[in-house]
């Protein structure tokens, strides 16, 4: 963080200073939430959780050389006193913003946040210091605290956004207002809490309506293979840049395809040039997230070649995301169970069947969650779509959603052993290690809840 007395945060969040015997003293950073990260030169932030209270480790953070706590009472050390802690976390994440002289790029999307934004990230810093959201920590205290950990080196600052309604991007971007505004695409994922993807769309778009206007140096990065995003330029006054796989697209890719290992390969098209990038990351759904790394990348004035040499050579930062694991035995454990929607189900089964010509595949899936009334024909479609990509095994995995997966395949005419359901993860695990053969590709998948990333350590370990 920017260095910032205890006196400027307590005047920028609007508390009380107590136990301060000297309000210069400087918070010089980290600001954090666990007080095991706390040390020298930190601020920690105590929460009051329904098992844990923070304000509990205001001595033990201290001890560590923190410099003070934000709270909501005082805790007998320096402390600033504030009625709401994540009101108070955002308008310091919203100073100090104002006082970088970082670029802001903020990203939002039904899927492939996380991995556009460490694509972005890994392109971005071949140019400048780039500080960006670690893993998946898009929410409204996430947020402040990634933005908080940009310093006066700081050139890009990459925020990834994540919405569960209508209004929490706005306010998102109000406490980080982004330069560039990029928007991936509009599925399912939540669409049981957003209502539709109207509304889905609705609440992405708040991104690219928060924007400054082109003259003042806004863009909008926009997709323009998704209809949905593609129409959300007109809620914006910042210029417009649309990539994709369309001939409109100002970021476009060329003679697209996966290499036998199941890598996208293609040709990059700027509008300051084209170059070919062959991707180390697995899976098709990959080039309109390195597109979208692309377009941004370009806007910071990078040029075609740089871009594809950083897309060429960037990989996963980001765990249980098609982590590919080859055993000493030969089988191959794709471990993509970090999280499951319909259109990543897809994606990665279309992964399995090119990273798995002339192998055997097994794709041990499970439930899609939050899908509310599209639940059955989505998990149905999944399981039809394991068949028609000649996927060798479905192992479908829990309960309802499961059965939904194995009755898709089988009338998609799997009848026999290719498709089997088993109640829970251990199941599966006891059945995989008995069938597995050297040679085979395993694909592990399902929603977070779902928690198959056992599965897949199971594998792993076994080899
Ligand atoms: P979350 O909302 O959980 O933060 P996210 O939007 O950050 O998710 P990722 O974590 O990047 O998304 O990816 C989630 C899943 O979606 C992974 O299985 C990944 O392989 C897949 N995925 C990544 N990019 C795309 C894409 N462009 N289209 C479809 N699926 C994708
Ligand atoms: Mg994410």
């Amino acid at each position: 963080m920017i260095a910032l007395s205890l006196a400027e945060i307590a005047e920028v969040v609007g508390g009380q200073t107590h136990d301060i015997p000297d309000p210069s003293v400087q918070v010089t950073g980290p600001v954090v939430r666990d007080s095991r990260e706390a040390g020298p030169g930190s601020l920690f932030v105590a929460f009051a959780g329904e098992r844990v209270d923070g304000h509990d480790f205001a001595a033990a953070v201290v001890e560590a050389g923190a410099v003070a706590v934000l709270g909501t009472r005082p805790v007998g050390v320096p402390a600033i006193v504030v009625d709401d802690v994540q009101t108070a976390l955002g308008a310091l994440a919203r100073h100090v913003v104002r006082r970088l002289g970082a670029t802001l790029v903020a990203l939002t999307g039904s899927a492939g946040k996380t991995s556009t934004k460490d694509l972005i990230a890994q392109v971005l810093r071949r140019k400048a210091p780039t500080v960006f959201t670690p893993g998946s920590l898009n929410n409204e205290i996430g947020l402040p605290l990634t933005a908080l950990s940009a310093t006066e080196e700081t050139r890009f600052l990459v925020l990834e956004m994540g919405a569960r309604g209508i209004g929490h991007i706005r306010y998102l971007t109000e406490l980080t207002p982004p330069k560039i505004g990029l928007v991936l695409n509009v599925g399912s994922a939540h669409i049981g809490e957003f209502g539709g993807r109207e509304q889905i769309a609705q609440a992405k778009g708040e991104l690219v309506e928060s924007l400054p206007a082109e003259a003042d140096g806004g863009t909008a990065v926009l997709n323009a293979d998704d209809p949905y995003v593609r129409a959300m330029a007109s809620r914006t006054k910042a210029k417009v840049l649309l990539f994709g796989e369309s001939g409109e697209a100002d970021v476009r890719a060329e003679n697209v395809r996966l290499t036998d290992t199941g890598q996208p390969s293609f040709r990059l098209h700027t509008p300051s040039g084209a170059s070919d990038v062959t991707m180390r990351l697995y899976g098709e759904h990959h080039v309109s997230n390195a597109l979208a790394a692309a377009a941004v990348a370009h806007e910071l004035g990078m040029s075609a070649d740089e871009i594809a040499v950083a897309l060429s050579e960037a990989g996963s930062l980001s765990r249980w995301r098609m982590e590919v694991t080859e055993r000493p035995d030969g089988v191959t454990v794709v471990n993509d169970a970090y999280n499951a929607n319909p259109e990543s189900m897809r994606a990665a089964l279309r992964a399995l069947a090119a990273m798995g010509k002339g192998r055997r595949t097994w794709a041990v899936l499970g439930k899609m969650a939050e899908l509310g009334d599209e639940a059955l024909a989505e998990h149905d479609a999944v399981g039809r779509l394991a068949v028609r990509l000649n996927v060798s095994k479905l192992v479908a995995v829990g309960g309802r959603e499961a059965a939904w997966l194995q009755l898709g395949a089988y009338n998609e005419g799997s009848w026999g052993e290719e498709s089997v359901h088993v109640s829970d993860a251990q199941a599966a695990v006891d059945l995989l290690r008995s069938e597995l053969r050297p040679g085979d590709v395993v694909l592990v998948k399902a929603s977070r809840s779902v928690g198959l990333e056992s599965v897949a350590q199971a594998l792993v370990e076994t080899g």
